[in-house]
């Protein structure tokens, strides 16, 4: 027999009833026995068969009967049962047994069950007494968990059995042990998870609907009612409110498998669901637990049901505010830092808010990560996943899941670490990630050091419902899964994707504010420098030509006045050729990029043939080792990049034996990718090398900026120190960067790269 056939065991209508009480079916009309159970002899002093359409007076008495028709009349026993008498010895003649009667209705018929008792005389105790101490501390809990200790402590006080516990269901149906209560010998079993198949489909239903389930005697014999069926309606009796209730054979064979010899179970209700159970156990043997004593407990269940929401409402707005606390922190320091490593890196970070096992960031084009999480090379695919499919097909812009593995295979490779996932973006292209990783359930849960490892003597189904099976079988279970995410949990990552993308998107807005208020500034300074160079130069070729007259004109002119003139002329030679490099570095920006697709072989040609007529001659060898790509780019610019460079390589050298190369590293070459200042993916990297003097390593980034020059004005045939701010200011033009690789004697070599929308490489 599979362990699904528990699913469809009759348990509302055994037919029988735990045999230390008996059952009587009375006719409401006129409250007569239509059934009784078959051991009403010895409980009762009469047999079924002699009880059979006799008067209930014939039970209880006279005074029981119109006691019983009151409270038929009165109060709300349907579906209830509800206290009506203490049965002396003297009316059953049973020897010294004493009974506590309880009637409910169902169906048409009252339903009345005897029990023995321990006390012996009315009026009936006082429960509220019982629960009352419990009710102040139950009030007084702060956190679920103390609120479960205290139910559990107290339940065993007033039942004496040996072990209590508070199982709680997730959501996905499986129990775990919340609290426990139990004596000192015998070990604990808090933490401990059990499949969901272990409490099966009806037991639960009947829970819904009845607070209590007592097991007087796990192994006590059980007694058929007589007749089976109502010989009025020829229905089974409905027993799901009776207390003596038969038990079914799995469910005792499991407390068997467990060492139970009795049991008491109370629901825990929340929004009418079965929220968990009261389960307490008992290893001593058989233990009856008094009718007054059930009805406390079953108070404190109602009591636990109502107040354990409220309790974990605490509980989840507790967590609620942490989780908004640590976002709220997380994302001022993102504003401070104008970045969001700090979710990762920061204290707090993602991990003091939701609580997951590990937390990733894909931001900068990379992995950020905190905690337990996959190899980068397992985020990158799952990255890729999330973006470009499972993402843009959940309805918002959040993916939630306990059983990653089952929606992306690959998972099955991480799932100690990644069974669970939330996932946000936190760009508009969706490439920018958060997401929360849960370890597989089974990773989480306590099992060391329990009993269930010992062997357990199997029953006559076999070793399935064993404690040890069960694990198993719940390990089977939570294969590939983690805990299941909570709401807050998720509405938590929701809000605060929503905040982190409204601050990225204010980034990226002020950036284009701020870039194309540079632009406009870069323009107005290009146009002064234009009109400015240009004004400067009228006057400064006056100055030159009186200059130049004097020395020609006046002849009787001292030395040291003669050496101040040609000083003179030689300043406004130079500066006229400054002016020029700053007229000529103003237009740089002046015009919009032209771009379209250029063959760099054509353009170095062009370079070469520019340069060539004044300096390159046969000593001057410019290698090209492989043929140079097609890249969308302005034609003119990228020349004058060329130029710059390639004259810059023939000027600092001091060796007869010039070697330059001109070349370019593709993406996906063998080749090592040079050092680069910043990260540049999926792109060729141009460079110009030279043989030459080399420059220093703390000149690297000084040699770029406007009119610098690390040598006199006249060594290694002059400048004015424009030529790489010009190059600089050409190749960002088109997006790109330029750097350069040297170090003094060693020659150098200028990289730049040209990443125009188009593809660069053909
Ligand atoms: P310049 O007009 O002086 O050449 P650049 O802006 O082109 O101005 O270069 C700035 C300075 O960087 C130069 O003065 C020189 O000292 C150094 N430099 C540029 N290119 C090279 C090179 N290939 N080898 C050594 N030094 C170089």
């Amino acid at each position: 027999m599979a362990i699904a056939s528990c699913d469809s065991e009759p348990v509302q209508t055994p037919g029988c009833v735990q045999a230390h009480g008996a059952l009587l079916v009375l006719r409401l009309s006129d409250l007569r026995i239509v059934q009784a159970s078959e051991n009403a002899a010895a409980v009762l002093g009469q047999s079924a068969e002699q009880l059979f359409e006799q008067s209930i007076c014939t039970v209880i008495g006279v005074e029981g009967q119109s006691r019983l028709r009151s409270l038929l009349d009165q109060e709300a026993v349907f579906c209830n049962p509800v206290y009506l008498m203490t049965l002396p010895s003297t009316h059953t003649g049973t020897g010294d047994a004493v009974l506590d009667v309880a009637v409910h209705t169902i169906d048409g018929v009252a339903v009345l069950e005897f029990e023995a008792t321990s006390h012996t005389v009315e009026p009936k105790p006082d429960y509220y007494a019982l629960v009352k101490t419990t009710l102040a501390k139950l009030q007084s809990a702060s956190s679920l968990q103390q609120f479960c200790d205290v139910v559990t402590n107290d339940v065993r006080g007033l039942t004496g059995l040996d072990r209590v516990m508070v199982y709680k269901f997730h959501n996905d149906g499986h129990g775990e042990v919340l609290a426990e209560s139990r004596r000192d010998d015998i070990p604990s079993w808090l933490g401990l998870h059990y499949p969901a198949e272990d409490i099966p489909k009806p037991a639960r239903a009947i829970f819904t609907k009845t607070w209590i389930r007592p097991v007087s005697d796990v192994s006590g014999a059980l007694a058929e009612l007589v007749p089976l069926a109502n010989p009025d309606t020829c229905a089974p009796l409905n027993m799901t409110h009776c207390v003596l209730r038969g038990v079914s054979i799995m469910y005792t064979e499991y407390l068997r498998n467990m060492g139970v010899t009795a049991a008491l179970t109370l629901a825990i209700r929340r929004d009418d669901k079965l929220w968990g159970l009261i389960a307490c156990h008992h290893y001593d043997g058989p233990r009856h637990i008094p009718y007054h004593i059930r009805a406390a407990c079953e108070f404190l269940a109602q009591v636990v049901s109502l107040q354990q929401q409220a309790t974990e409402e605490k509980e989840h707005l507790a967590y609620r505010l942490k989780m908004e606390g640590v976002h709220q922190v997380l994302l001022a320091a993102a504003a401070r830092d104008g970045g969001l490593a700090g979710l990762i890196n920061g204290t707090p970070s993602l991990l003091n808010g939701i609580d997951a096992g590990g937390a990733a960031l894909y931001y900068l084009e990379r992995w950020w990560c905190i905690g337990n999480t996959p190899t980068d090379d397992e985020l990158n695919g799952l990255g890729n996943w999330l973006s470009a499919v499972m993402l843009p097909a959940c309805p918002r812009p959040l993916y939630v899941t306990a059983k990653l593995a089952q929606a992306y295979a690959p998972a099955a490779g991480f799932a100690k670490v990644g069974s669970g996932l939330i996932a946000v973006p936190v760009s508009a292209n969706r490439k920018d990630l958060i997401l929360w990783f849960r370890p597989e359930t089974i990773q989480t849960v306590n099992w060391g050091g329990n009993p269930y490892d010992k062997p357990t003597v199997p029953g006559a189904n076999g070793p399935r419902l064993t404690p040890r099976r069960s694990f198993e079988r719940f390990a089977e279970s939570v294969l590939q899964q983690s805990l299941p995410w909570r709401l807050v949990e998720i509405d938590a990552a929701a809000s605060l994707r929503f905040m982190l993308a409204e601050w990225v998107a204010g980034q990226t807005g002020r950036r284009t504010v701020l870039h194309a208020d540079l632009a406009r500034s870069n323009a107005d300074l290009d146009a002064f420098v234009y009109v400015a160079s240009h004004d400067l130069k009228e006057p400064l070729r006056g100055i030159y030509r009186y200059a130049h007259q004097l020395l020609e004109d006046v002849v009787s002119i001292d030395d040291e006045s003669r050496r101040k003139l040609d000083g003179l002329v030689r300043l406004t030679v130079r500066m006229d050729g400054l002016l020029d490099s700053m007229l000529h570095f103003s237009r740089v920006g002046g015009t919009d990029l032209l771009l379209e697709q250029v063959d760099l072989n054509e353009i170095l040609a062009e370079a070469l043939d520019f340069l060539g007529s004044r300096t390159i001659d046969k000593e001057h060898a410019v290698a090209v080792p492989r043929p140079l790509p097609t890249v969308l780019c302005d034609r003119i610019r990228c020349r004058q990049i060329f130029v710059n460079l390639l004259s810059n390589g023939l000027k600092y050298s001091d060796t007869a034996n010039q070697r330059l190369e001109v070349g370019y590293i593709a993406p996906n070459d063998s080749h090592p990718r040079p050092h680069c200042p910043q990260k540049i993916l999926g792109q060729a990297i141009f460079y110009v090398a030279d043989n030459g003097i080399g420059i220093q390593a703390k000149h690297h980034q000084q040699i770029f900026k406007l009119f610098k020059r690390l040598h006199g004005h006249d060594s290694y045939g002059g400048g004015s120190g424009a030529g790489l701010t010009i190059v600089r200011k050409l190749v960002e033009q088109h997006g790109g960067q330029v750097w350069v690789d040297s170090s003094a004697g060693q020659g150098s070599t200028f990289y730049f790269t040209l990443p125009s929308k188009a593809s660069p490489i053909q």
